[in-house]
């Protein structure tokens, strides 16, 4: 009895503490397991996403908010996040991604069809027209009702309302519209395919029938220029131009991406850097490389979209010390239409050791030789010197300016 009355008190003492222990354990643990588990079923709907993006013949990119009103292409519905194709430009939610492939085709960078190249009919898809566009039929303006609604064809870019949209827009013939003398039609990649495959390598009559206007535009941009701002332009022009054209350099190096020049008109071809010199260096390195291949007749145009820091030689050439979308795409596909073209002094130069015993190799360096004076020399050489003493400070563009300023 007395034990009893012993243990007694403990017991009664050792159970608040139990529910107390077991209480704090849950209040801590739960919150952990659940963000665990949120985590897990994101991890998984990323790798489900993916799978798809993989799949489809979309260029898909995530995004966590859309900048304009959106609507989704297969359910109509508002829409804040999903993904957009960077190609064609449809805009998805996350659910419907899977039933857009069956429904609707992406930008055909090249006809199926041989017979079909001359009568290439517009490619319309409905809904999320750019804002201040009219249509062709009224002359009104488009897009401005607030659910997914008229209509833009992905060559020509011309939209149309859905009432005024007829059976002649829809067989009518697509021009592709303002930039035609920079796009590279699907028809004529068809046609230089045939070609190849009949070992004909005459493409110069093709060319013909676009006449001496059509002057083929490729754009090279380094999407890790400008701080990432180069990814987006890559997006921007895929929709305006056709995607064969636009090569990411970080993915196809400059000279793998030029050889697209041997497949067009001599003398006839422009290219758009869109990165810093150190870009602009690549590809005229890439071009030198072209000559001493013997490809002379179709080196092309340079000009250049300044992204990164170092624009030095883009200011020169009259393109501006930095774009930071202060003007739209189209504005600057319409400035290399308009550019006339200058030669720009491009020197080799050869380094060799003096000494007696000379075992070095000699080193050799492309110089591109333009002229500047007074104190804008004066900073570069500067900031080119305090960049060399310690890069890690100098990765931000926006800081990079701060220091140039200096
Ligand atoms: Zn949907
Ligand atoms: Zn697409
Ligand atoms: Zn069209
Ligand atoms: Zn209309």
């Amino acid at each position: 009895m007395e034990g009893d009355q012993r243990s007694g008190p403990p017991a009664q003492s050792l159970l608040p503490d139990g529910h107390l222990v077991l209480w704090t354990l849950c209040s801590v643990l739960l919150p952990v397991f659940i963000t665990l588990w949120c985590s897990l079923q994101r991890s998984r709907r990323q790798l489900h996403r993916r799978d798809i993006f993989r799949k489809s013949k979309h260029c898909w990119r995530d995004t966590d908010l859309f900048s304009h009103p959106t609507y989704c292409c297969v359910c109509a519905q508002h829409i804040l996040q999903g993904a957009f194709c960077d190609c064609c430009g449809l805009r998805v939610d996350e659910g419907c991604l899977k039933k857009v492939d069956k429904r609707f085709p992406c930008k055909e960078i090249m006809l199926k069809n041989d017979k079909a190249a001359d009568a290439m009919p517009h490619h319309w898809i409905r809904g999320n027209v750019p804002l201040c566009s009219y249509c062709v039929f009224c002359r009104q303006q488009c897009g401005s009702q607030p659910k997914l609604c008229d209509y833009r064809c992905i060559w020509c870019q011309k939209t149309v309302h859905d009432e005024c949209m007829r059976g002649s827009l829809r067989s009518e013939k697509c021009d592709f519209g303002e930039f035609r003398n920079l796009i590279i039609p699907p028809s004529y990649l068809t046609s230089i395919n045939q070609m190849r495959k009949d070992k004909n390598t005459n493409y110069e009559g093709l060319a013909s029938k676009f006449g001496k206007q059509w002057t083929p535009l490729i754009i090279l941009a380094n999407s890790r220029s400008g701080t990432n701002m180069g990814e987006g332009l890559l997006g921007e022009f895929k929709i305006l131009l056709n995607p064969v054209q636009v090569f990411d350099v970080t993915k196809t190096p400059p000279i793998k991406a030029l050889q697209l020049c041997t497949l067009l008109p001599y003398y006839s071809v422009r290219v758009l850097v869109c990165g810093g010199d150190g870009t602009v260096g690549w590809v005229l390195d890439a071009i030198d490389e072209m000559k001493i291949k013997g490809q002379e007749k179709y080196i092309p145009e340079v000009a250049v979209l300044p992204l990164g820091t170092g624009n030095d030689l883009s200011n020169t050439l009259g393109w501006g010390t930095g774009y930071a979308g202060e003007i739209p795409v189209a504005q600057v596909l319409r400035n290399v239409m308009e550019a006339d073209g200058i030669k720009l002094d491009r020197w080799k130069v050869q380094v060799t050791n003096k000494g007696y015993y000379n075992l070095r190799k000699p080193k050799e360096f492309t110089m591109n030789n333009y002229f500047s004076v007074g104190p804008d020399a004066l900073m570069a050489l500067n900031f080119h010197a305090h960049r060399e003493k310690a890069p890690s400070l100098f990765s931000s563009r926006i800081l990079n300016k701060v220091c140039w300023i200096k």
